[in-house]
């Protein structure tokens, strides 16, 4: 695999879309997988209380087990609950993960009382940060935009937002970038989108290539040139533990998160 540039400064990217079914767990791990094949080191944080990035990095996550919750309620460090994937044994790059819990459903209210309640994953996140203990930390939010979403957009450097290919694609995308907005405004000056993502694009139909060019012509140059395109081995890798770049490295959904990787990091070089 071809190696990847790490970014000066350990960067932290949050992935949220208030849409549920978007894309945006399986845009956490396959960044992950392809970022860490390119010899990264990768930490994942898993926001969702489903769950679903922990599952497809084969990450240990029922009730009970260590993870974000007692980061976010009880001060828990980041080492102390994070457990390592055995994702892409041979790479050069690594995959760490804080998993979710059901536990962490609740959060969302417990939250509400605590202080310091918007910043608490971004101080967790802090002396990772110093030590320099990883190049990337890609942060998957739930489908909402709660106090877990905003605690994953206070601790992030950019928001990286999927975008499904279909028609309403723009509707909520407008009303989140009205929250980052706000994010800005109140509790984080330096937040930026740092890229838009297009996913499960179906070359077939003339509305996928019709939403795509709307996006383009909405947002610009943060949209990535790559597409991920639809396609059902992608689905398939979760149920295995696995993502796309090992269950199918050479299929059509490892390609075009390699290419989404690539893409990345070479924005980060110029910047
Ligand atoms: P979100 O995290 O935004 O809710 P997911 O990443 O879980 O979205 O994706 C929603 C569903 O769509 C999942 O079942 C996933 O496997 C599937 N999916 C995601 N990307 C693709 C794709 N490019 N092609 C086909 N299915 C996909
Ligand atoms: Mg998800």
């Amino acid at each position: 695999p071809r190696p990847l540039k790490a970014p000066a400064e350990t960067r932290v990217i949050t992935v949220a879309n208030q849409k549920g079914g978007v894309g945006k767990t399986t845009t956490t791990v396959n960044m992950a997988a392809a970022l860490a094949e390119g010899g990264l080191r990768v930490l994942v944080i898993d926001l969702d209380p489903q769950g679903n990035a922990s599952t497809a990095l084969s990450i240990e996550h029922r009730s009970g087990v260590a993870g974000v919750y007692d980061v976010l309620i009880d001060e828990a460090t980041i080492l102390e609950v994070m457990q390592s994937s055995p994702e892409l044994p041979d790479a050069k790059g690594s995959i760490d993960v804080v998993p979710a819990t059901i536990d962490l459903a609740g959060a969302e209210i417990e939250l509400v009382s605590l202080v310091a309640r918007e910043t608490r994953l971004r101080r967790a996140l802090q002396d990772l940060r110093d030590e320099k203990a990883y190049d990337l930390v890609l942060i998957d939010c739930p489908p909402s935009l709660g106090l877990l979403t905003v605690n994953g957009f206070v601790a992030a450097d950019e928001v990286f937002i999927p975008i499904q290919c279909e028609y309403y694609a723009l509707e909520g995308v407008s009303q989140l970038i009205r929250n980052i907005s706000l994010i800005q405004r109140h509790l984080h000056p330096d937040l930026r989108v740092g890229g838009i993502l297009m996913t499960m694009f179906d070359a077939r139909t003339r509305l996928a290539t019709q939403v795509a060019q709307e996006v383009r012509d909405h947002f610009g140059e943060v949209v990535l040139e790559t597409l991920i395109p639809r396609s059902v081995r992608i689905s398939e890798a979760p149920s295995y533990g696995q993502t796309s770049i090992s269950y199918d490295p050479e299929g059509p959904g490892a390609r075009a998160y390699r290419s989404a990787a690539l893409e990345m990091t070479e924005r980060w070089a110029r910047a």
